[in-house]
């Protein structure tokens, strides 16, 4: 018997709106099915591919496997001019590779259903344009299937297809405890009574008190009280007005920077930045990341140019309509339980949670570069870079990247960057 779809009670709205950013900016693997079938298709013989091969191979002798081939500009080969795609204009949707049909959608087996997570990357999703996410439901119970076949989930003993995500090294719990902890993080993001920034402010405390307490029989209904408990304590804990919250140290505010480097970097498609000038190139950007003073990088050719000194004039409270855009998006990611475990490099569920408070700071950063636009506007426009990189750019999972993400969480600079970007 599938696993049924979940949604979580909020209006997230999506529908392709066929702007071509995926097809332009992604590395989309196929199954040996996938390609044989397109290539049944009779694609090497038409004068669309502009003379390039339909697929190639990639990866190292052990582990090869077949990708769409690219364009020299990074574009998928079978994007047409008017950025449709070609495969989709000929043979029909379902002839596309899961991937392609899958994307914004990201389907994550949470217990005993699948959670639907979403990449903002999409601008579509970003913008919250198109039919609400539950009239999706039939074509996701369909790439469900698909999914789990084509990654081989099997049925554990209690029924789920995945092991629940850790809450931290050691700390191994079941799936309902890690919807009790989701809840929990839920209840205290969705109480807009306070800003959000202090909701997150929140958030950060109960997850340093869940990882400081000693919790290895701490299970079920007992778990579910503590996390009342603890909810109470964030409160308290909590300074209500942002202005006595502190400064961020200056091991914070270099890690910071880095971070920022990292999460608006574009090494592939026709919005790379700095990487298209070479690794000497991408050093010096580093090094001035470091530094901090005069004008910013440009890790992505979408950002405009402007400098550090600008980015860090506060800039007041958002507005309530760009509140709502990063409460819709932290709700989803939260929600979904697409911060840890499989969605995110098997990280822990509070390791993952933290790095997912992390973008709070940068997004707020990365809006501040858009100084000529509505800030909401410029919020979406900085959601559509910075998530681009949330569990998908595979340097988040270094052991040397993990550990700087940690440093910033074990040195109370989290609830410090958030506080003082949201002056
Ligand atoms: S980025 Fe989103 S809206 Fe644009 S083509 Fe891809 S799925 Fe469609």
């Amino acid at each position: 018997m599938p696993l049924p779809i979940h949604h979580l009670p909020v209006l997230q709205n999506w529908d392709c709106h066929v702007c071509g950013t995926c097809c332009q900016e992604y590395v989309v693997t196929v199954t040996d099915e996938e390609r044989k079938r397109i290539e049944a298709q009779g694609w090497d013989r038409d004068a669309d591919l502009g003379g390039h091969v339909p697929f190639v191979r990639q990866g190292p002798p052990w582990a090869r496997e077949w990708r769409l081939n690219h364009r020299p500009d990074g574009s998928c080969v079978f994007l047409g001019d008017k950025g449709r795609c070609r495969i989709h204009e000929r043979f029909g949707y379902e002839t596309k590779p899961l991937p392609c049909r899958l994307f914004p959608f990201v389907l994550i087996p949470t217990g005993d259903h699948w959670s639907v997570g979403l990449r903002y990357a999409c601008p579509s999703a970003a913008a919250n344009k198109g039919r609400p996410l539950p009239e999706h439901d039939q074509a996701l119970a369909e790439f469900a299937a698909r999914l789990a076949e084509r990654v081989h989930l099997k049925p554990l003993p209690d029924g789920s297809l995945a092991p629940p995500p850790p809450l931290q090294p050691g700390q191994n719990v079941s799936w309902p405890d890690v919807h009790r902890c989701v809840q929990a993080l839920l209840t205290l993001l969705r109480n807009r009574r306070e800003p959000l920034e202090r909701r997150l402010r929140k958030c950060l405390a109960l997850a340093d008190q869940m990882r400081k307490a000693k919790l290895k029989h701490v299970q079920d209904a007992r778990l579910g009280d503590l996390l009342t408990v603890l909810q109470k304590s964030a409160d308290t804990a909590t300074p209500d007005n942002l202005m006595k919250v502190a400064a961020p140290g200056w091991i914070g505010r270099i890690l910071f920077r880095q971070a920022v480097a990292l999460f608006t970097r574009k090494d592939h498609g026709p919005k790379r930045g700095e990487a298209r000038h070479g690794a000497i190139a991408r050093l010096k950007a580093a090094w001035r990341f470091a530094r901090g003073t005069g004008p910013i990088p440009r890790m992505h050719d979408g950002l405009p140019e402007t400098t550090f000194e600008e980015v860090e004039k506060p800039r007041g409270p958002l507005p309530l309509e760009a509140e709502a855009i990063l409460e819709r998006y932290y709700t989803i990611k939260v929600g979904s339980v697409q911060f840890c475990g499989a969605a995110c490099f098997g990280m822990p569920f509070w390791e993952g949670f933290e790095l997912l408070a992390l973008t709070y700071p940068l997004l707020l950063w990365v809006s501040r570069m858009y100084r000529d636009i509505p800030r909401e506007e410029a919020i979406m426009k900085a959601l559509t870079i910075v998530d681009d990189h949330f569990g998908f750019n595979r340097i988040l999972a270094t052991q040397r990247q993990r550990a700087s993400f940690r440093t910033l969480a074990r040195q109370g600079e989290l609830p410090r960057l958030i506080a003082w970007y949201s002056r």
